[in-house]
């Protein structure tokens, strides 16, 4: 059967991990969270106070991180910063707060581009983030762009923060989502916006069952779909 790339685009917290873990698994394909790879890059500047000003230090920072993802007990896949498990911590508000400056810097960009491409080398994957249909993998062959109202944006990140015994108030939760929206479309280097061949998917009013119904009966059309 004809391996693709399904490549999951969108604004934050519009529900692509969530997609994206289950279209792979219901597809029996590998999932990657490439958010989660700016995450734990983030984490390292945070925990060895790189200047994110001194191309020097954000070189010798990115040769000392190694991220791997492992699928643990439950069948979830966690990442690891060199060997270290961070799942829960790069999803802190800290990192939140300062993620988008990191993935800005094309020096983070690159390192972390090469390890997605690959990682999907040899197709079978489910790859969510801010430019996989746009720059990672523009041969995708199905490119999804994710989109929802920002009160929808952050009801759900509050309840994801509060399963982690994390309470944060509405108001910050909408002022990082926004401000990451911004950071990330406007950055020089490979910003946020929607492939010209990409489908929307308004995630504001349909359950996460129908995401992913959507999202995989896509697939499975392109899967089956024969090559001329
Ligand atoms: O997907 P998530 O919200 O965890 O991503 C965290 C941040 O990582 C984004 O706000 C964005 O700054 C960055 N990111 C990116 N490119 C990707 C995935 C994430 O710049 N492919």
């Amino acid at each position: 059967m004809r391996k693709i790339i399904v490549a999951i685009d969108g604004y934050s917290a519009c529900g692509k991990s969530t997609t994206a873990k289950e279209t792979a698994r219901i597809l029996g394909y590998r999932y990657i969270d490439t958010g989660a790879m700016y995450r734990a890059v983030t984490l390292y500047f945070l925990d060895h106070h790189v200047a994110l000003t001194n191309p020097k230090e954000v070189d010798r920072a990115l040769e000392q991180i190694k991220i791997t993802f492992r699928v643990n007990k439950e069948g979830r896949s966690e990442t690891f910063l060199n060997g270290l498990n961070v799942e829960k911590e790069i999803r802190d508000m800290r990192v939140s707060e300062n993620v988008s400056q990191v993935s800005a810097l094309p020096a983070v960009r690159h390192a972390m581009v090469e390890q997605q491409r690959r990682m999907g080398k040899e197709r079978a994957v489910v790859m969510d983030g801010r430019d996989i249909g746009t720059v990672v993998f523009p041969d995708a062959e199905l490119k999804m762009f994710m989109s929802a109202d920002i009160l929808t944006r952050a009801f759900r990140r509050q309840k994801e923060l509060l399963g982690r015994d994390e309470l944060v108030d509405i108001d910050s939760i909408i002022s990082n989502l926004l401000k990451r929206d911004e950071l990330d479309s406007t950055r020089k280097e490979s910003p946020l916006r929607k492939a010209g061949d990409a489908i929307e998917l308004d995630t504001s009013h349909i359950t996460v069952e129908e995401q992913v119904d959507e999202v995989v009966r896509l697939a499975l059309a392109r899967i089956l779909a024969r090559k001329n």
